[in-house]
């Protein structure tokens, strides 16, 4: 039995800690870029990033001047047409994309079956496509739509069985679709020798970047990935239901065959033509008219990384959630909280996991404390934390609240639902 499960020597200790930390954090001003309200602890920009600075004075002139004052004009004059594939190269610049590769659209669900349909096409011999078991559930959901649309075999494969997989069966694998974070544990895979081992087999990889992105280094062109797909609503802060995106390495443009083949992604749009002649490029990929309105409030959203290192951004991320599990160990653990975060840094994405039965009731009172994290079923309590304005100070108040809160008994374990979202 623990009697005093945290002596106030430990206590103090993750106080100095924490405060030289952000006392000699480079990023610190960045905070600055964010309108977040005060007295909150935002630990869910995981699930929606929070509002920067620079969108709503850009969403006012998009609204009042360019679609008010300017009309239909705004397609030529205010840069609506393009974009599209504007943003997406902002965004190709935080995942390793050179322009001309990434156009941004529609929701992940969509650009994930669209990467798979196209991927698979490209591979028109193998029978296999390859998906993760603990994959978020729209990518499994597409991956199974694919495979039964194309007369595939839909496999289950976690990544790191992979290699073993490949060995034996790779010569039939058309496809791997593949997150580089598992969403419920953080746990980071290695996107490289992945790419490299589905590469070996022949088979062509697709990447699902939504936890990745704007959190961590990605080098879509480096490690030579050939479809990637993304949210534009999580670490990019690009607002409730924002564009996603999809990447297409240049070497696949001239065979890339889209399933929804869209008049925007025509060779000649205005031409009315009769026949369907895919554009060049990634500009094919393109479907119907664009959002304008939440396009370009995710386009201001990204002016958050300007002039940022996402090299440090990691560096700091990785401070903050090693911080993060060692508040855990020390104050938490002995009130029946474990980590399913790996301890090792290069094993580990943005956020930080703790498993507890009373998981939803405790992020219910968490939320009620000022400390908005969340949960994924049936016990696992989500922290993610971003580096252009999580403090090492904020992670320890979010810790010390859930240990009062647990210790207290300060919640109801079987609380009812605030609504359809978790
Ligand atoms: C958040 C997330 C999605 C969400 O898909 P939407 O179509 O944007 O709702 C898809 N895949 C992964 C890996 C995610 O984390």
């Amino acid at each position: 039995m623990t009697t005093t499960p945290t002596t106030t020597a430990q206590v103090e200790d993750l106080t100095e800690v924490a405060a030289r930390l952000d006392a000699v954090d480079s990023l610190a001003h960045l905070r600055e870029r964010f309108l977040l309200p005060p007295d909150v602890v935002y630990l869910d920009g995981n699930s929606l990033g929070p509002l920067p600075a620079a969108v709503p004075p850009v969403l006012t002139d998009v609204v009042t001047r360019q679609w008010g004052a300017d009309l239909i004009g705004s397609w030529n004059d205010n840069g609506w047409w393009e974009a599209p594939l504007r943003v997406g190269d902002t965004i190709g610049a935080l995942i390793g994309a050179a322009p001309g590769q990434t156009v941004a659209g529609d929701s992940t669900s969509v650009q994930s079956y669209t990467a798979l349909d196209a991927a698979v096409s490209l591979r028109p011999d193998r029978t296999l496509l390859v998906t993760d078991p603990d994959h978020f559930p729209t990518d499994r959901f597409m991956a199974a739509a694919v495979a039964e649309r194309r007369n595939l075999d839909l496999r289950p494969v976690a990544p790191a069985d992979l290699p073993r997989f490949l060995r034996d069966e790779g010569d039939q694998v058309a496809v791997v679709s593949y997150s580089p974070v598992d969403f419920r544990t953080g746990e980071l895979f290695d996107m490289h020798a992945l790419t490299r081992a589905v590469h070996d087999a022949g088979a062509l990889v697709l990447w699902d970047l939504c936890h990745a992105a704007g959190a961590l280094p990605v080098e879509l062109d480096l490690i030579e990935a050939d479809f990637a797909v993304g949210c534009g609503y999580k670490y990019l802060n690009g607002g409730p239901g924002a564009p996603a995106y999809l990447y297409v390495a240049h070497r696949h443009h001239r065979e890339l065959r889209t399933p929804l083949p869209g008049w925007t992604g025509h060779a000649d749009p205005f031409g009315l033509t009769r026949d369907y002649t895919p554009a060049p490029g990634i500009a094919r990929a393109r479907i119907g008219t664009p959002p304008i309105l939440s396009l370009l409030a995710l386009e201001a959203a990204l002016s958050v990384y300007d002039g940022v290192d996402i090299a440090e951004v990691r560096a700091k991320s990785l401070s903050l959630t090693g911080f993060l599990l060692r508040c855990a160990e020390d104050l938490l653990t002995p009130f029946g909280f474990t980590s399913v975060t790996p301890s090792d840094p290069h094993r580990r994405g943005s956020q930080v996991s703790l498993r507890h039965p009373h998981a939803h009731a405790l992020t219910r009172a968490l939320a009620d404390h000022g400390v908005i994290a969340d949960m994924r079923a049936p016990d696992l309590l989500r922290f993610g934390v971003n580096a252009l304005y999580t403090t090492h100070q904020e992670l320890l108040t979010a810790a010390r609240r859930l240990r009062d809160i647990t210790a207290e008994g300060a919640y109801d374990p079987t609380p009812r639902a605030s609504g359809p979202v978790t």
